[in-house]
């Protein structure tokens, strides 16, 4: 059997979902699970439902009614017969937010999010779902809260891989036999059944987690680049695709930031053995990049930009040393305020990071460091990572910038850098 990914841009349109279809009924193997992201950009925009109504700022009925009117625009599309029972199913969908935002908000924001925002996943999927069928093959929608299971850290929920694991293996391969599986990436539920997510862009991860329970052929993930890439066209005209690559190269560009893949889908993937096709849902007919347990590396250096960075440059307020104590509490703090550390560089009495420039928390981070620590910041940082670099590819990105902090180990060159003063 196979797993394929579909995510948000794949699906943000009517002719988007028409073509996911094609593809579904054109590369379909005996044993298909297909698990599929919120449509477009729904995600960020339930997210904003969800500020609106948790700190009473602005109308969160109106930015709601948004997401009803794009979903129904698109079934307008799909759909000529308008007493097709999914309209009233995506309307009641939306329902279900309804009457959470008509209370007082009581409970904390992590588990509202986690509420309103999965709605996106169930929504795009009941739509693909509905719309596979109506074209004439057999699906069967799946509710992913019933296999993905996880603790109770809401926004980030941390799976539960032996009870998900049982759940799959048991009850998906039966089902496998008769349909199409269409079902959400992205969610999950805890032992009380109350919805969880996997984190942003986190639909990879859940098709890797069934890929693995279910010891599938392959996974594919659908993207709208041919591939992976030695950079993000984004910040270089001159990419190039890699056809084939490591799971540990894999690993390491995404844990540097290179954001083809969620950095948590590699691993179980990676330790079932399981090879991971990326190809585009724009010109399907190509190969795209595989992923796979090979000693091959990289054919070409490949660049991962991150601007926006803050260097954050802690140090104990006593002058004392850097040293397990501190660090524990120091990686425990941003840990609390869910800040991911990109680089990190340490001497005896001072310990600094570059993170991304979020705003809001990083402001309630250096609050709570500098309880501790005397604290100084840098923003406007960039930072840019090289694997399998030399001086040339070092000196490429260099042009106009200068280095404000560097790590370098055999494979991988980082640079935090910030532009020349003219
Ligand atoms: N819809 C979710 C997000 O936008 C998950 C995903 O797209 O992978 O973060
Ligand atoms: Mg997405």
């Amino acid at each position: 059997m196979q797993v394929f990914k579909f995510g948000g841009a794949s699906v943000k349109s009517a002719e988007n979902i028409r073509n996911v279809a094609t593809i579904i009924d054109t590369y379909k193997v005996n044993g298909l699970l297909v698990v599929v992201s919120a449509i477009g950009k729904t995600t960020n925009k339930l997210s904003e439902v969800v500020d609106r109504y948790f700190h009473r700022e602005g109308d969160p009925f109106e930015a709601l009614e948004q997401v009803r009117a794009e979903h129904l625009t698109i079934l307008n599309e799909l759909f000529t017969d308008k007493n097709h029972p999914i309209f009233d199913d995506v309307i009641n969908t939306l329902v279900e937010a309804e009457w959470i935002l008509e209370e007082e908000p009581q409970d904390a924001y992590d588990y509202l999010y986690d509420q309103i925002v999965s709605l996106g996943e169930i929504l795009s999927t009941k739509i693909i779902a509905a719309y596979c069928q109506h074209v004439g093959f057999a699906v069967r929608w799946v509710d992913a809260r019933d296999y993905i299971f996880t603790d109770n850290r809401y926004m980030e929920g941390t799976v539960d891989w032996a009870k998900t694991e049982d759940k799959i293996r048991r009850d998906i391969p039966p089902i496998l036999e008769k349909d199409i599986i269409i079902t959400q990436g992205f969610i999950g539920s805890t032992s009380e059944n109350f919805t969880t997510t996997l984190g942003r862009e986190g639909s990879d991860y859940s098709a890797a987690i069934f890929a693995s329970c279910l010891r599938a052929q392959d996974l594919t993930i659908w993207k709208d680049v041919p591939g992976v890439l030695n950079a993000d066209p984004k910040w270089f005209n001159e990419t190039e695709l890699i056809p084939e690559l490591s799971y540990t190269d894999a690993i390491e560009l995404t844990y540097y930031g290179a954001t083809v893949i969620h950095p948590k889908t590699i691993k179980p993937l990676q330790n079932t053995l399981i090879p991971l096709y990326v190809r585009s849902f724009l010109d399907p007919t190509q190969p795209g990049t595989q992923i796979r347990a090979t000693h091959q590396t990289l054919p070409v250096p490949s660049f991962i930009f991150k601007v926006n960075q803050v260097l954050v440059n802690i140090q104990p307020l006593d002058f004392s040393f850097i040293v397990e104590d501190n660090l524990g509490h120091i990686f425990n703090t941003f840990h609390q305020n869910r800040i991911k550390v990109n680089m990190m560089h340490n001497s005896a009495i001072s310990f600094c990071v570059s993170i991304d420039d979020t705003g809001e928390n990083v402001w309630q981070l250096m609050e709570d460091l500098q309880k501790r620590y005397k604290v100084s910041v840098s923003a406007g940082l960039e930072l840019i990572t090289i694997r399998y670099y030399n001086q040339q590819t070092i000196d490429r990105v260099l042009v106009g910038k200068e280095i404000v902090r560097e790590l370098k180990d055999s494979y991988t060159c980082q640079m935090l850098v910030k532009k020349k003063d003219e």
